[in-house]
């Protein structure tokens, strides 16, 4: 029996995590749940789940909760407020703690559970862009693994399961394109609903948005060079508007091993929950006959600046890809506010590194403030781009 706790538990991957781990329940339990605010959906996943612990950021939700479990006779610890979230990551009845936080925020309580000593499934991307390199150095010293769940490194991990890293000559990650790889009018006049109605995968607001200016695929480049270390001029990217092949590896002697199935994040997270085993699923099942032909085409680095931003920050390393990440949530944020065009958010990234003066130092506090230095520098930029 594998004991979870799932930190972001309301999300899109959080809620298909469940579902998951409502039919696998002689393999699974769930022991926290952590949410930032949707007290509704927690609720819910209580009732269902019994978890020993749960957390809830305002201190006057968790008050609201403790006594709703107590008048429902359920026995579980509710926590808040700033440490909160890493008591939970860190409960000793835990096992392997799945990191489905979107951006920084998740930071903090990935690092609790790995010096807890505890497995990490890691959905939140973003804090491998962040500090990639000190949470592997950190993994590797406490003897915890850092499974995949976003589906292309999930793909790339079961492509080279057994294979010596020596013999890797590149990973060639799939992207779907997101909604504007083929469109050729104005983009700066796309419109927070364009830009979230992406064309293969159902997510979050954040994430969406980053498939639309491919920031997402760049956040992904540097995740793949952080798991599988190795440099970023090894991670390729093809476009793959089907989202059948999830991802591949070349090795040296030209074989080229991909992972296949129809586009179904429950699948990863799945292979993520029962590395090594495989237990069956109900995803669809892959007619490639039906499906026909799938497509390749190379990624387009002039019409999408982010993928450029993000091998230049990759190669630059350090607080460099921190400052891309910080900036472009700021970003993407103001774009969902209406405050800022959807070229703007490339254009204020780019802006933020270029004012950036790198630090060498590789402690956590660094990069912390880098990425507060990014937010704060993106901050002024839109104050100036919405007037
Ligand atoms: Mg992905």
């Amino acid at each position: 029996m594998k004991r979870i706790a799932i930190l972001g538990s309301s999300g899109s991957i959080g809620t298909q995590t469940l579902d998951i781990v409502s039919k696998m329940k002689d393999n699974i339990c769930v022991e926290g749940l952590a949410v930032s605010s949707n007290i509704k959906v927690l609720k819910t996943q209580i009732k269902k789940f019994k978890p020993s612990a749960v957390f809830i950021k305002s201190s006057t939700d968790a008050h609201n909760l403790k006594q709703w479990c107590v008048f429902n006779n359920i026995k579980t610890d509710v926590y808040s407020g700033n440490t909160g979230l890493e008591k939970l990551a860190t409960m000793p009845n835990v096992d392997m703690v799945l990191a489905a936080i979107v951006g920084a925020v998740g930071l903090k309580s990935t690092i609790a559970a790995i010096k807890a000593k505890k497995n990490i499934a890691i959905a939140n991307k973003e804090s491998l862009v962040i500090a990639g390199n000190y949470i592997m150095k950190l993994a590797a010293e406490n003897g915890v693994s850092i499974l995949p769940v976003d589906s292309e490194h999930s793909a790339i991990f079961q492509c080279c399961t057994g294979e010596k890293k020596a013999h890797i000559k590149k990973i060639i990650l799939t992207a779907s394109g997101g909604p504007f790889y083929k469109y050729n009018k104005d983009f700066s006049k796309i419109t927070v609903e364009q830009a979230l109605a992406h064309p293969t995968w159902n997510m979050g607001k954040k994430i969406t948005i980053d498939s639309a200016t491919l920031m997402n695929k760049g956040l992904e480049a540097i995740e793949a060079s952080i798991l599988f270390g190795l440099p970023i001029d090894k991670v390729e990217i093809v476009i793959h508007p089907q989202s059948i092949v999830h991802s591949m590896v070349e090795y040296v002697d030209g074989s080229v091993i991909a992972q296949l199935s129809n586009p179904d994040m429950k699948l990863p997270i799945q292979y993520a929950l029962t590395y090594p085993e495989r237990l069956s699923s109900n995803i669809k099942t892959l007619n490639l006959a039906d499906i026909g032909k799938l497509e390749f085409y190379k990624p387009n680095f002039d019409k999408f600046l982010c993928l450029k931003l993000a091998y230049f920050a990759a190669k630059k390393s350090y607080t460099m890809p921190a400052v891309m990440n910080a900036a472009n949530e700021t970003a993407v944020a103001a774009f969902l506010n209406g405050e800022v065009k959807f070229t703007y958010i490339a254009k204020i990234v780019e802006k933020t590194m270029k004012a950036h003066e790198m630090s060498k130092n590789m402690s956590l506090d660094t990069f912390v403030e880098a990425d507060s230095w990014a937010r704060q520098y993106a901050e002024k930029l839109i104050r100036v781009c919405s007037n």
